[in-house]
């Protein structure tokens, strides 16, 4: 299978064409470019590859092909202080080696993965999302974060807490009282002893009654201690013989991390950082906080997370902040279907053409995980010869050549 790998080089003085096609030929890769008569019109050239000037390609003036005419492609683009190469091979090794050997050439600064637009992208958005949002400092919170990244990892105990959280917020209870959400009770017992989302304390209870006493004690012997030093006798039913039990509230942390989904914005945060090498999570644009913001393959992608159901009042703060931060595509993360009214209007929106959309929906942490990676792959292509093969220039073969490299992404 090959896969595509993009870096971009920066230049202080821009190497002449003649001086980078000599490294590549002469190269032990023995890389040429693909068009004949290299200083002949745009045009001719991507004539002489199957394509017409009326085709869309031709937006993408300035490319050359470059190929060993076995298992190595090269798309070459010089860009404002430097220039973008995409290798397309089998191998990661011969890559690094032909990056490397370009890095040599005379004048040339560095290179990096990605694409020099990109960088471009990358550095205007640092500049404007310079505020965090409380989301954005609770993210940063190391405490926090090791309890968000338990309720990330385990499906079950982020319901289960939720379900609690639901129900009676960081009230105090018994685990009669826990018992009756009927939960299941190893996972119960499990997150009763999870110091990072239940605290332990302990009241007083009548032996006879049961009823308990108002009072919360942090350690067992403290509450013993009270009950050495003063009489107890139930205000319910007058029995002065007592127990001692334990109860469980949700710590503050645990009640942090479910709220406003942060969780959710925690898991994208960790998968895209990942493999975008840039990500803005929990920033304000304006007065609007936003979610996550990232840069991939020359797009500024939007991403909107909701722990409940992204609706059309969702659909519209999205698209304003979309235009905030020039966006033009948005990665909506929800842990509920999506209603088809919503569905319907972005498919509206899509056709005015400024933006598309991409939906992840699941309940589950590991499956939107998949649909992150999946979304942030870049094509692959198992038909490199079918790429290069220029006797057949109008062979339906070209169509693929061109979906291959005009839609980066899985849309
Ligand atoms: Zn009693």
């Amino acid at each position: 299978m090959y896969n595509q790998y993009d870096y971009y080089f920066k230049f202080k003085k821009r190497p002449s064409e003649d001086k980078l096609f000599g490294v590549l030929k002469s190269s032990k890769f023995s890389l040429f470019p693909i068009f004949e008569g290299y200083e002949t019109d745009f045009k001719h050239k991507i004539k002489k590859f199957g394509f017409t000037s009326s085709e869309k390609v031709i937006e993408q003036t300035g490319w050359t092909i470059f190929t060993n005419n076995r298992n190595i492609l090269i798309i070459f683009q010089y860009a404002p202080g430097g220039f973008d190469i995409r290798i397309i091979t089998d191998k990661e090794d011969a890559a690094i080696g032909i990056c490397k050997l370009l890095s040599k050439i005379e004048g040339v600064v560095d290179y990096k993965k990605g694409k020099l637009k990109d960088n471009e992208l990358i550095q205007h958005l640092n500049k404007q999302l310079k505020t965090l949002s409380p989301n954005g400092k609770a993210l940063k919170n190391a405490t926090l974060g090791t309890v968000i990244s338990k309720i990330v990892s385990c499906d079950k105990l982020r319901v289960l807490v939720k379900k609690i959280a639901d129900t009676y917020g960081n009230l105090p209870l018994s685990f009669e009282q826990l018992n009756t959400l009927n939960i299941d009770k190893s996972e119960l017992n499990n997150l009763i002893n999870d110091a990072n989302l239940v605290q332990k304390n302990h009241k007083i209870i009548c032996a006879k009654c049961k009823q308990p006493s108002e009072f919360l004690f942090e350690y067992k012997v403290d509450a013993e201690k009270s009950l050495k030093k003063a009489k107890y006798s139930c205000p319910k039913c007058g029995n002065n013989k007592t127990g001692i039990i334990e109860y469980y509230s949700l710590t503050k942390n645990a009640l942090a991390a479910l709220k406003q989904g942060i969780w959710l914005e925690k898991l994208c945060l960790d998968t895209i950082s990942r493999i975008t090498n840039n990500y803005w999570s929990g920033y304000y644009v304006d007065t609007n906080e936003l979610d996550g913001v990232t840069v991939f393959s020359g797009n500024i992608i939007l991403v909107e997370c909701k722990d409940t159901s992204f609706g059309q009042n969702e659909l519209y703060i999205a698209m304003v902040k979309a235009e905030d931060v020039k966006a033009n595509i948005v990665l909506i993360v929800t842990t509920n279907p999506v209603h088809n009214n919503v569905e319907k209007l972005i498919l509206k929106y899509e056709k005015q053409g400024k933006r598309k959309f991409r939906i992840i929906s699941s309940n589950n942490a590991e499956e939107i995980v998949k649909g992150l990676s999946k979304f942030f792959v870049l094509k692959q292509t198992n038909d490199i010869l079918g790429l290069i093969d220029n006797r057949s220039h109008l062979h339906p073969r070209n169509k693929s050549y061109r979906e291959t490299f005009t839609n980066d992404l899985e849309l």
